[in-house]
């Protein structure tokens, strides 16, 4: 059940790197995202929240879109240190990143509080990407799939009140250089692209779906091929520039 006519969209990560000396980096990306790359993938930049304002009124006018690694539930109120989706609109940003490995772990984000936040985004405006992947450990049982399946169940809504934009990520190829066989890649995603179809009908087949999780220049043309593969969510390597522009290059070659 590919979906083969779905734009490629590369989505940089930036987690907590970036200060102000980093426009060089968004510029370069700027620059680099020409018309001929243009065509063949959206651009990205997720930037910590300290640059988000700053980062969307840089790109405001280009075709490289700006957003944020997470968002509260609640459009306003006594929750010291967090940002709002609406606060994220306001900045101009166009997306946000629910659902993280990171902040399922280090932050105890259940499904049912991603499935909050991804909400948010939408009541905001914004475009949700929302992360789901298995650990090293429920890979090695056999309970990838399953794990996946109950993640997106949980962390999606009932019906899609706007577009949506899902990322497999596994938690164990996070930032480790290790990457799911194309095999592996190719059952995930069109397990998930199945799951959204059943849920969905024809607007699951309009969700892109990003694999992330080590993604660099040397594998993205490989990962990229794969059916239901429709971009990437890229952490370290959208740290530098060429990088993440050659990453998006790999797009649609194949
Ligand atoms: C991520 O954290 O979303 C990610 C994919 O990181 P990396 O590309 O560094 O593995």
């Amino acid at each position: 059940m590919a979906s083969g006519h779905l734009r490629h969209l590369v989505a940089g990560n930036w987690k907590m790197n970036g200060l102000k000396a980093s426009t060089d980096v968004l510029d370069a990306v700027i620059k680099g995202h020409d018309a001929v790359l243009a065509a063949r993938a959206d651009l990205m930049v997720c930037p910590p929240a300290t640059l988000l304002a700053a980062f969307a009124a840089r790109a405001g006018g280009s075709t490289v879109a700006v957003g944020a690694q997470d968002c509260h539930a609640a459009a306003a109120g006594a929750f010291t240190g967090d940002i709002a989706a609406e606060m994220i609109a306001d900045a101009g940003g166009k997306a946000v990143i629910v659902g993280h490995s990171e902040r399922r772990t280090l932050h105890g984000e259940s499904d049912a509080d991603v499935r909050a936040k991804a909400e948010a985004a939408w009541r905001a405006g914004l475009l949700p990407i929302v992360c789901v992947g298995e650990t090293r450990a429920e890979r090695d049982a056999g309970h990838a799939l399953a794990i996946v399946a109950r993640q997106i169940a949980g962390s999606l809504p009932d019906s899609l009140p706007g577009d949506l934009v899902v990322a497999y990520e596994p938690v164990w190829a996070i930032g480790t250089g290790l990457t799911p066989t194309t095999a592996d890649v190719a059952e995930m995603h069109g397990a998930i692209r199945r799951q959204l179809v059943e849920r969905y009908g024809g607007a699951g087949q309009a969700v892109r779906l990003l694999y992330g999780g080590s993604v660099k220049p040397s594998n993205a043309a490989e990962l990229m091929a794969i059916a239901d593969v429709n971009g990437a969510l890229v952490g370290g390597a959208s740290l530098v520039a060429d990088d993440f522009l050659a990453i998006a290059k790999a797009c649609g070659t194949s």
